[in-house]
């Protein structure tokens, strides 16, 4: 099946990498057995964030395209329930291998469409392959229970079903990895899929649709739109009464709003929303280590990521030694297109966010903080913000309540644990937080204080696959990954029993 346009990758610069299989990524929608174009035959301009320029073009969703996603969904429901969990398992453990031999392709479209440096936009890559790989093998396991009710007159017996057709809302930060994590378990529960990715990295979707097409995905289990104007067309799949499921990863924001409409339908929803994580570092740390640390929690996907460390609460012991280490290491980072081979920090996604970090940095500095480093943007084309590192930064300022979503890293001083633990839990976030102590009793039960879904010790990485990765307060609603994100696309189907 081939799509009428399509996008050829322009030969990457870093020698050996060969290009797709069939020399092109589609750019249409993918609906059932067919890629084809909106039925608005509009198309979508795709940037390139590190010049401005257009790439190439994709097609518009409409709302009747939107429903035929979910007619094509419905009509492979049954077929795709019904696949033994062995068929399953081992049509996503394909769609890994196919990922992982196409990793570095992969990565260069990452790279030209979101901006990230090549390193960044590979380990997405392994990331992203990784959940089929682990879906595989939970596929064949998802539980039940019998057990024999307290009167002793029947049997109580469980099973998880596919909770059935899923509306999968995808941002643009990790365009493989977002949408693996959650095609993956819906697919191995049994449930068929319309995923909506973000409209600034739409080809890494297409790709990796592509990618499962040709593992043996069957025609109407993965369905792509790409609609230019989402809301309409997500709210109309959303009040489709065959549609069971919505899982969202995205902005706070936007999650309250899709929350709202899924009111209207009691919509079961999973929501992976936005964070403000601090990264504490206690005198008792290994400063080097946590230098290490603070570098990959912030500057991993160049500070665009929601687990991305937003606000570095450092004690006085051990804060000039740690603004010093950290600045230079920040410093030494190479501004440039995420497609060079020797860019360590590439663009940000749009010039609204380069805007908006330029914006919350002379906002901290009215407020008190000093610029020690960057702080101002190149004279050049593409939405480039440099490393920043920001200094004196008042507790109460601006920028530490906002999600920065950019290489900024306001530093501020406390003197006790429990100043540092009031500071970190002040916000309305709760996805990930970072400690660095060499004390780990210490570390542990300020880890149970603070008000977040995972907490990282002494390691600046919390995301794993094998590990259940959410938020609490407003940064989401149940977990994805390991078993925990299977289970929520299965719903729970309790069959009282006399035998
Ligand atoms: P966003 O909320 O602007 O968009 C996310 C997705 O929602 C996109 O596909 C977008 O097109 C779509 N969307 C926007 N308005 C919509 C509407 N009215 N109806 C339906 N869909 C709509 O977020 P973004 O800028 O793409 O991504 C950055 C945000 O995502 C950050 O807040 C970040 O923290 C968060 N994020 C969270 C996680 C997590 O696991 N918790 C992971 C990555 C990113």
């Amino acid at each position: 099946m081939k799509s009428a346009n399509s996008f050829a990758l322009p030969k990457p610069k870093t020698s050996g990498v060969a290009l797709p299989a069939n020399d092109a990524i589609p750019t249409d929608l993918l609906i059932g057995e067919s890629w084809r174009e909106g039925s608005n035959k509009q198309r979508i301009p795709v940037l390139n964030p590190a010049n401005g320029e257009v790439i190439t073009t994709i097609a518009d969703a409409t709302l009747e395209d939107g429903m035929a996603a979910v007619d094509a969904a419905e009509k492979a429901a049954p077929g795709w329930a019904a696949t033994p969990p062995r068929q399953r398992a081992e049509i996503l453990r394909k769609c890994y291998e196919k990922m992982i031999a196409n990793a570095d392709w992969l990565a260069h479209l990452i790279s030209l469409e979101m901006g990230k440096a090549l390193p960044d936009s590979k380990g997405e890559v392994l990331y992203a392959a990784e959940f089929f790989r682990w879906y595989s093998e939970e596929t064949p396991r998802i539980i039940g229970e019998l057990q024999t009710s307290p009167s002793g007159q029947n049997r109580i017996v469980v099973e998880y079903q596919p909770i059935g057709i899923s509306l999968l809302i995808t941002p643009w930060n990790f365009p493989a990895a977002m949408a693996t994590r959650k095609i993956a378990p819906a697919l191995g529960a049994g449930c068929t899929v319309i995923l909506k990715p973000a409209i600034e990295t739409p080809l890494t979707a297409f790709a990796v649709a592509q990618i499962m097409l040709d593992a043996g995905v069957p025609p109407g289990v993965v369905n792509v739109i790409t609609p230019k104007d989402p809301g309409p067309v997500c709210a109309a799949i959303m009040h489709d009464p065959r549609v069971r499921k919505m899982s969202f990863t995205g902005s706070t924001g936007v999650g309250r709003a899709l929350l709202r409409t899924a009111a209207d339908t009691v919509l079961n929803c999973s929501m992976e929303l936005g964070g403000n994580a601090p990264f504490l570092v206690f005198d008792d740390a290994n400063i080097d280590e946590a230098v290490e640390g603070a570098m990959i929690a912030k500057m991993r996907n160049g500070g665009q990521a929601c687990t991305a460390t937003n606000r570095f609460y450092v004690q006085k012991g051990v804060l000039a030694e740690f603004t010093e280490k950290f600045t230079a290491k920040m410093k030494a980072l190479k501004l440039g297109d995420g497609t060079d081979p020797d860019t360590q920090l590439g663009p940000v996604i749009t010039e609204k966010q380069a805007t908006k970090i330029a914006g919350l940095v002379e906002g901290a500095v009215k407020e008190g903080a000093k610029i020690l480093l960057g702080g101002k943007r190149p004279d050049s084309k593409g939405y480039f913000y440099p490393a920043t590192v920001l200094t004196d930064v008042p507790p109460s300022a601006t920028i530490l309540k906002d999600e920065i979503f950019g290489p900024v890293a306001p530093i501020i001083a406390f003197e006790t644990e429990e100043e540092a633990i009031r500071m970190a839990n002040d916000t309305h976030y709760g996805l990930a937080a970072y400690l660095y102590s060499k004390d780990l009793k210490k570390g542990l039960k300020i880890a149970e204080k603070l008000e977040y879904g995972m907490v990282g010790i002494n390691r600046g990485l919390v995301s794993d696959t094998a590990a259940p990765f959410g938020g609490v307060k407003q940064s989401g609603l149940g977990r994805e990954g390991s078993h925990h994100g299977l289970i929520e696309f299965t719903e729970c189907k309790y069959i009282a029993v006399t035998w």
